[in-house]
């Protein structure tokens, strides 16, 4: 069952989801080659409790961190660990908190030093995939239409989409109705409605779209090890237009500061 939003509601998941940018932001601020995946994920929760929220991922569903950190060919639920980032991998982060008892959920992919020309590419399509895919979250659109457009500006460039994971619904629970996939037509399943509120998240890859999954029961990767990125929004179904609930501005804002490249800047 879809449990749609009041105005009030809408604006708790926005609170929660500008705390989960915030956390994202001070992840930026240190991601850097030779940092490990478990320092990032202490920085995340240190951050979030010291903002009076709870880490939304730590113990659900018996997941033990903060921070799903997932480099590389890693597509995404990566277990942070004392594994060092290095210069020229991809490492997506996604973090969700849980604050005044609504959920906010948001995953971005960095850039860890210099990395190669298609990796930039890769980064710059995935969440270009992001941003075309919300632009259709509007009340009488269809969810086959965000799908649809996720995949195709995927696809066109070449890239695969995932499909055994899918963006969802977001509220009082971290995953709530509808599914939301990143493949689909136009024109079919739900129709959208103001007051849904769901995380669109796609996960696209270089290579073959086949994942698999670790004997540790969380971390998925690519079947050819290829790598994948991944970014997330939490947003609301407006009448006439999307409302953006999470944002990259801070993240954005980090890695100016830091010097550091940013993959959405479109010189
Ligand atoms: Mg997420
Ligand atoms: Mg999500």
């Amino acid at each position: 069952m879809i449990e749609y939003k009041n105005k009030e509601e809408i604006e708790l998941i926005r609170n929660s989801s500008l705390l989960v940018a915030k956390t994202l932001a001070e992840v930026a601020r240190n991601i850097r080659p030779g940092i490990s995946t478990k320092q990032l994920d202490d920085i995340a929760e240190t951050f979030i409790r010291d903002n009076k929220a709870l880490p939304g991922f730590k113990g659900y569903r018996g997941f033990p961190a903060t921070l799903c950190v997932s480099p590389n060919d890693v597509v995404v639920h990566g277990i942070p660990s004392n594994k060092e980032l290095r210069d020229g991998d991809i490492v997506s982060v996604d973090c969700g908190v849980l604050l005044n008892g609504f959920y906010g959920d948001s995953a971005f992919t960095f850039a860890v030093g210099e990395i190669s020309e298609q990796l930039k590419r890769l980064l710059k399509v995935t969440h270009n995939c992001l941003m075309i895919g919300i632009e259709k979250a509007i009340d009488g659109n269809f969810l086959g239409d965000i799908s649809y457009a996720i995949q195709y500006n995927a696809e066109k460039e070449g890239f695969s989409v995932v499909r055994e994971l899918v963006g969802h619904g977001v509220g009082r629970n971290l995953h709530e109705a509808p599914e939301v996939p990143n493949y689909g037509k136009q024109g079919k399943g739900l129709k959208l409605k103001e007051g849904l509120v769901i995380a669109v998240e796609p996960m696209i890859n270089l290579g073959v779209k086949n994942i698999v999954q670790d004997r540790d029961g969380w971390t998925i990767r690519t079947a050819d090890r290829k790598p994948s990125a991944h970014f997330e929004h939490t947003i609301a179904v407006g009448k006439d237009k999307v409302d953006v609930l999470s944002t990259f501005k801070y993240i954005e804002e980090a890695l100016q500061s830091n010097n550091n490249n940013t993959i959405i800047n479109n010189n």
